[in-house]
């Protein structure tokens, strides 16, 4: 990874997330530092995107822990998960990004993280695989698998 300088960041991919305090809607690009905050008041902002073989690179590439969920709209039990995500994306905001790849549609992450039952969930640090949870948890078992990986440095 080159320091001096990112890609332009024009041809990021945008997500708009919400803020849990004011309601607003913020249009952020994927970052590899920090964490994404709103624009009208100052909170942070829960991080949950959608990413695709084109786009998975840059939005995996975070400062905070990122939950990948691989998931396709047919399955049953990742529409139990996905909800579980959201509460948790807006729970840990500023510790946690949430990256959904529908593996329908995205068959090069799907192979990539070996993901052949879904939901498969891929907890990456600094890029590097830490934990992997394949099928629906309960959001308290889920919450204490992640909690270890969300910890500030
Ligand atoms: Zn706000």
């Amino acid at each position: 990874m080159t320091a001096e300088r990112g890609p332009d960041s024009s041809s990021l991919p945008v997500s708009t997330l919400t803020c849990v305090s004011c309601g607003k809607k913020n249009r952020i690009r994927p970052s590899a530092h920090g964490a994404p905050h709103c624009g009208s008041c100052g909170g942070a902002l829960p991080w949950l995107v959608e990413a695709s073989d084109a786009t998975f690179d840059v939005e995996a590439s975070a400062a905070v822990g990122v939950l990948v969920d691989l998931w396709a709209p047919w399955c049953g039990p990742c529409r139990f998960v996905s909800p579980v995500l959201e509460q948790l994306s807006r729970e840990f905001a500023g510790r946690l990004k949430v990256v959904k790849v529908n593996v329908d549609d995205n068959p090069k992450t799907q192979s990539r993280f070996q993901a052949s039952s879904i939901p498969t969930l891929v907890v990456l640090r600094d890029g590097r695989v830490v934990d992997r949870i394949v099928g629906a948890l309960p959001k308290p078992d889920l919450t204490v698998r992640l909690t270890p990986h969300l910890l500030r440095r």
